[in-house]
């Protein structure tokens, strides 16, 4: 018997040339047999399950849409009929319970070639009823003496696959050929367990080698659920092994500055300029703050607050620790707006203070530049504030002590990584978000981070209250928003503009805004407009009037859609809210309920809504709490999809969906740390397989 191992390429496996080795690799990403074996089915066909052409007639005539079926049964009358185009090859299959026609368009004289009449055949396809007639087109079909279907176990897999690959002959069926092959020639210590026993009696988990067997060719619905939990358990638990110990060696091996003075101006802000009381939970984490930056490493921390949650003045209490210690500081945006609102706001709270404040983004040019440039060198610039200009080459610290990233989603891990690279000694981090991921999401992604919650709003606000209104209702609104204005209050209204559909979500803008100017008029009312087009500096002027309330309504896409300020503003109105996802409907309702009134966001849709919009809708009616929505949105639009983590470095997991898989994650989890925290550096026996596995792994 041919022993194979995990890392034998493709080409050895019976059946599979040079030619197809290539296709494989090409369109599946498949090299060797470790990629084959995690090579998963999407789904499975239960072939014990036969029914008959009775039953079939029976579930086509009570349903618009009836599964696949399996039919055995004797081939007779095999004829072609029709011309050209219409051009078929019919056959009837009599099972002794009926007869039901099998149609095929295609490969019409090969099939006439090798069909046999009055031969037993298995068939599975969809049954329809056509011109009164029990149909199946294109059926795949097999001769019941020599059916490769009983070679696959009585489950059969179903393997994912592309056209190209179809049209080459490497179908679903010829994957399960190689797969097969694969298991019953694979040396089983290849796949040697590397759970410790401890773990996998605890949690009931199957051995390794099994769990791949199983999830191929599964001997029931009961050992296919068993091996899909063991692999999944294994995939979720290696990774947090990996992010664990990364945090682990972090602690142990980075040094980072001590701010041990906080005497002066920490203190003097703390003591006589903070403009309101802290929330337990800004106090609860700047003390996880003032830990990190005390124990001589470097802090690595994520500040997860929902909008408006006071985000803002921990961070320039962090950074006032590295002024009184010498050390510069930077607070990084992700746009000009938000960048020169941080300006504006810090430099107010600090005003009584007379620390040097300054901002760098890409419209800061010429002599200003190259004076902040050599101001920061020489270390004359204590606060930075700026847009990812902060992260240029050509930007030196003289000491940097301080790094805050405001809503980070927008900084990918290698952008975080290179900003580590301004220093010898790596000045302390501090990533805020807006955007609440799951805490599933959150162990995965930012597993190697030390992670603070503000999960509590600042006193006194109330919780906005949201409506969904249709179309038809526009008159109402328009109502609502005149009393609104004449109590002084101002209106966000936003519409979408995506890239795909710009020129239709333009006209659309504008029809909007005529809309508005209409019911709006001026002298009485002001409109700003703000859009994507448009030059940053009137963006910026329409912004100021608005923030200065000389306009009522702000018309806008979703430029405004982070962090922006306007506590006066107190309605969001969101058109076609049904094409926003839910991270993002949550992000822009959070522009309002930031003063002391009654807010309201408005979401306007059309009157037809598919299911996935109705959940957002209703998600978003039902709690104000950031948390729940990112849950959600995730279970709505999976992991992958969460804002933000697409482009750096989401978890890619071959088998676990942490939308779904939340509780395997969990354990996962517990018994990662737990071993870790027995046995760091995995000396017990019966940790020495899963040693040696990671090894390899790092060897890689
Ligand atoms: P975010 O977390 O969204 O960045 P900000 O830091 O911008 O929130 O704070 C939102 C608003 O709440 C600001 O106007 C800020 O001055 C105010 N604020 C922050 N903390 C408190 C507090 N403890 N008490 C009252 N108001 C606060
Ligand atoms: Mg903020």
């Amino acid at each position: 018997m041919a022993i194979l191992s995990l890392q034998t390429p493709l080409i050895y496996l019976k059946g599979v040339g040079e030619a197809r080795a290539e296709q494989l690799r090409k369109e599946l990403n498949l090299d060797n047999c470790l990629d084959l074996i995690q090579f998963f089915p999407y789904r499975y066909i239960d072939r014990t399950d036969f029914k008959t052409v009775k039953q079939a007639l029976e579930l086509a005539s009570k349903l618009d849409e009836v599964k696949d079926v399996q039919l055995k049964g004797r081939l007779k009358n095999i004829h072609v009929v029709g011309l050209k185009r219409a051009k078929r090859l019919v056959a009837t299959l009599d099972d002794g319970t009926g007869s039901i026609e099998l149609v095929w368009f295609n490969s019409i004289s090969w099939l006439q070639k090798t069909l046999k009449p009055e031969t037993q055949y298995l068939v599975f396809g969809k049954p329809y009823f056509f011109n009164g007639n029990l149909n199946i087109t294109h059926p795949e079909i097999e001769d019941a003496a020599t059916s490769e279907f009983q070679l696959s176990g009585k489950i059969q897999p179903m393997y994912p696959g592309t056209e190209k690959l179809k049209a080459r002959g490497i179908n679903s069926k010829a994957i399960a050929r190689y797969t097969r092959y694969l298991i019953d020639n694979l040396d089983e210590k290849e796949l040697f367990e590397i759970l410790p026993q401890p773990i996998t009696d605890k949690y009931k988990l199957i051995n390794r080698f099994e769990a791949y067997k199983q999830i191929h060719y599964p001997d029931s619905e009961a050992h296919l659920q068993h091996a899909i939990r063991r692999l999944k358990f294994e995939e979720l638990f290696i990774d947090q092994i990996k992010l664990l110990r990364v945090k682990q060696y972090r602690h142990s091996t980075s040094i980072g500055f001590i701010l041990k003075n906080i005497e002066h101006h920490f203190t003097n802000f703390f003591n006589n300029h903070l403009p309101f009381q802290l929330t337990e939970a800004q106090k609860r984490v700047l003390k996880e703050i003032r830990k990190d930056v005390l124990s001589g490493r470097q802090m690595n921390r994520l500040l997860q607050g929902d909008v408006g949650s006071g985000k803002t003045v921990v961070a320039l209490l962090t950074m006032l620790m590295a002024i009184d210690n010498n050390f510069q500081s930077c607070l990084m945006a992700p746009t000009e707006i938000l960048a020169q609102q941080h300006y504006a706001g810090i430099k107010e709270l600090l005003a009584p203070l007379n620390i040097r404040v300054e901002l760098l983004t890409g419209s800061v040019k010429g002599k200003q530049r190259k004076i902040i440039f050599a101001d920061l060198e020489k270390g004359e610039i204590p606060i930075l504030i700026g847009t990812h200009a902060l992260i240029e080459d050509t930007v030196k610290f003289n000491n940097l002590g301080c790094v805050v990233i405001d809503e980070q989603h927008r900084f990918g891990v290698e952008q975080r990584a290179k900003l580590w690279a301004k220093n010898n000694i790596a000045p302390h981090i501090l990533v805020m978000t807006a955007t609440p991921i799951p805490r599933t999401l959150a162990m995965t992604y930012y597993g190697d981070l030390d992670v603070s919650v503000i999960d509590e709003l600042p006193p006194g606000r109330k919780p906005i209250k949201t409506v969904h209104r249709k179309e038809s209702e526009r008159l109402q609104v328009f109502g609502f928003l005149k009393e609104q204005i004449k109590e002084g209050r101002q209106v966000f209204v936003i519409y979408p503009l995506i890239e795909e559909s710009e020129k239709l979500d333009l006209n659309n803008l504008m029809e909007g805004i005529q809309a508005f100017e209409r019911a709006f008029p001026r002298p009485q009312y002001q409109l700003s407009i703000m859009h994507g087009k448009m030059k940053p500096a009137d963006k910026d002027f329409e912004m100021q009037r608005f923030v200065a309330n000389n306009t009522q309504i702000m018309v806008s896409t979703t430029v405004i859609e982070v962090g922006v300020n306007v506590p006066n503003a107190s309605v969001m109105i969101i058109e076609n809210a049904e094409r926003f996802g839910l991270s993002q409907l949550h992000q822009l309702r959070g522009r309002v309920g930031r003063g002391a009134h009654q807010s309201f966001c408005i979401l306007m849709t059309g009157d037809k809504l598919n299911n996935d919009a109705r959940t957002r809708i209703q998600t978003m009616i039902q709690t104000n709490d950031g948390f729940k929505i990112s849950e959600v949105d995730m279970q709505l639009r999976g992991p992958g999809e969460i804002e933000g983590t697409r482009q750096s470095g989401a978890p890619n997991f071959k088998i676990a969906n942490i939308a779904t898989d939340e509780h395997i994650m969990r354990e996962a989890r517990l018994s990662a740390e737990d071993l870790l925290n027995e046995d760091g550096q995995f000396e017990k026996p019966e940790n020495m397989a899963l040693r040696k596995y990671l090894s390899e792994q790092n060897g890689k």
